[in-house]
């Protein structure tokens, strides 16, 4: 039997998102969900009556740092509770999809539990949390979620801004042997392309001119289009291309293998779509990339990177390394440096490999010591950084295209992204926030660049925002 939750009456909700941008996604979703059930955000969860915490379970960290978070909001319920009022705590995301009942027995003061797949019967699960039960909700189940989550209201869509994120694929059948993605968000699935198309146009509606479109290997997306045909993200970067407002399309995260003639094609022609890609390779070594299970080698990768780039020549690369793989030598680890260079990344997220329970990775032999991954992130990261800067040096001198997007720190200044996604600053009125301006880059900062909007100069894309959008998003 289906539970209802009570009348709405006032309650206010806290999300802690952890981890990656689809969970940042997620947590605005949930937060959608239980908008009609009364739930209003709280600034801080001192002021909650329902903390959620979106975990992440990528890393081992990760998910330790959830276990403590929950301690200290097991002593926030109880002070709670003695004056009285209630705490209710729930836990969201892969670390709950993946130790489900384990989170009741470590942190008993946990109400309820639930799986990425479970965030559209949210309401429902408070309802049986508030009758006493502990709910444990780690199932796939069969509809489809998104079709159940309502979309966000226009007002609170305009308060979170000109860019957004939209979820478009889920869930991955590659299977990397270090990776827990598979086991925690399940078998890859794409949205349908007109369900995805709806929530654009509700967004742009709302203001919104940049769409990252999301997806744990994004660019496998297959949704099937009104007349039932199998549309790739080329395909569909293209219709959302098309709604009015809609100026900005990236995409993250892709596979090197999903890469299709197509999706290359749209980056020659498409000028909505960024010429910025996060193109994770993990490591330079053929025989670690093997071991990792990526299905592809050190030349098939720099090959895609060179096909991007007759596309698109001034596309910039962003990636994700793994060091101390189980058995990686020193001659790996040298081919990735490798690698890194000759791919002349923007910038990359790197990482030590951390074993994950129930991946093959982790009954792997020849785990490298503790001490030889600090010492080779350091030196990854040591090169990444030359990398970034260069890359941001290279840029000055150059008019870019610039989303101006936020007031600046200082009076008379505004904030915004290059295609490249680097923040820039600039003098310039409020007015011009929404629109897309040309600057020239002046200097390098530490993360950011400064820049100058070239005078007299018409904005390259003009705002449709409403004055009352972009008023709000000011404030
Ligand atoms: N789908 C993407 C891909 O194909 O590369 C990214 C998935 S994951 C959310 C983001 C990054 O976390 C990975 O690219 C990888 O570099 C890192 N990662 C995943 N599992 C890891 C592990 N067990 N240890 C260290 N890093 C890991
Ligand atoms: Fe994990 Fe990405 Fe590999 Fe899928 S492709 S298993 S999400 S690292």
């Amino acid at each position: 039997m289906t539970e209802t939750l009570p009348e709405p009456t006032p309650k206010k909700l806290f999300i802690k998102t952890y981890g990656c941008q689809m969970n940042v996604y997620d947590s605005d979703r949930m937060a959608d969900a239980l908008a009609p059930h009364g739930y209003q955000p709280a600034a801080s969860m001192e002021e909650a009556d329902l903390v959620v915490l979106n975990t992440c379970h990528i890393r081992e960290k990760a998910s330790e740092k959830v276990f403590s978070e929950l301690g200290r909001l097991r002593e926030l319920r109880d002070e709670r509770r003695a004056g009285g009022q209630d705490l209710m705590i729930g836990v969201a995301g892969c670390v709950a999809q993946a130790e489900g009942d384990e989170i009741v027995r470590r942190a008993p003061a946990v109400d309820l539990v639930f799986g990425p797949q479970s965030y559209h019967r949210l309401p429902e699960l408070i309802a049986r949390a508030h009758n006493g039960a502990k709910v444990v909700e780690t199932e796939f189940p069969p509809e489809d979620k998104f079709a159940h989550l309502p979309p966000a209201k226009r007002e609170v869509t305009v308060k979170r801004g000109l860019t957004a994120f939209l979820t478009v694929q889920e869930g991955c059948d590659k299977f990397c042997s270090f990776c827990v993605v598979p086991y925690t968000r399940g078998a890859e699935t794409s949205r349908p392309v007109e369900q995805v198309l709806a929530e654009a146009r509700n967004l742009a509606e709302a203001g919104v001119r940049e769409l990252t479109l999301l997806g744990q290997n994004v660019n496998a997306y297959h949704g099937l289009d009104a007349r039932g045909r199998s549309v790739g993200l080329g395909e569909l970067c293209f219709r959302l291309a098309e709604i009015e407002g809609i100026a900005r399309i990236r995409y993250t995260t892709s596979h090197p293998l999903d890469m299709t003639d197509e999706l290359i094609a749209a980056h020659r022609e498409l000028d909505a779509l960024m010429p910025y890609l996060h193109l994770p390779v993990q490591s330079g070594s053929d025989r670690i990339l093997k071991a990792m299970n990526r299905r592809h080698t050190a030349e098939q990768y720099l090959d895609v990177i060179a096909r991007i780039r007759a596309a698109r020549p001034d596309m910039a690369l962003s990636g994700d390394f793994i060091v101390g793989f189980p058995g990686e030598t020193e001659a790996d680890f040298a081919a990735t440096l490798e690698i890194a260079r000759l791919t002349g990344y923007a910038s990359a997220f790197t990482f030590k490999y951390s074993i994950r329970p129930g991946t093959p990775g982790a009954e792997l032999p020849d785990q490298i010591e503790e001490a030889v991954k600090i010492e080779r992130l350091a030196r990854l990261n040591a090169q990444i950084a030359q990398q970034t800067r260069d890359f941001a040096q290279s840029c000055v001198g150059r008019v870019l295209p610039v989303l101006i997007e936020k007031p600046g720190r200082n009076p008379g200044q505004v904030g915004g992204r290059s295609p490249y996604l680097q923040a820039v600053h600039m003098p310039g009125p409020e007015r011009l926030i929404g629109t897309i301006m040309p600057v020239e880059i002046v200097a390098v900062g530490n993360n950011s660049l400064s820049g100058k909007i070239v005078t007299d100069a018409e904005p390259i894309s003009a705002s449709v925002i409403e004055s009352s959008a972009v008023a709000a998003h000011i404030a």
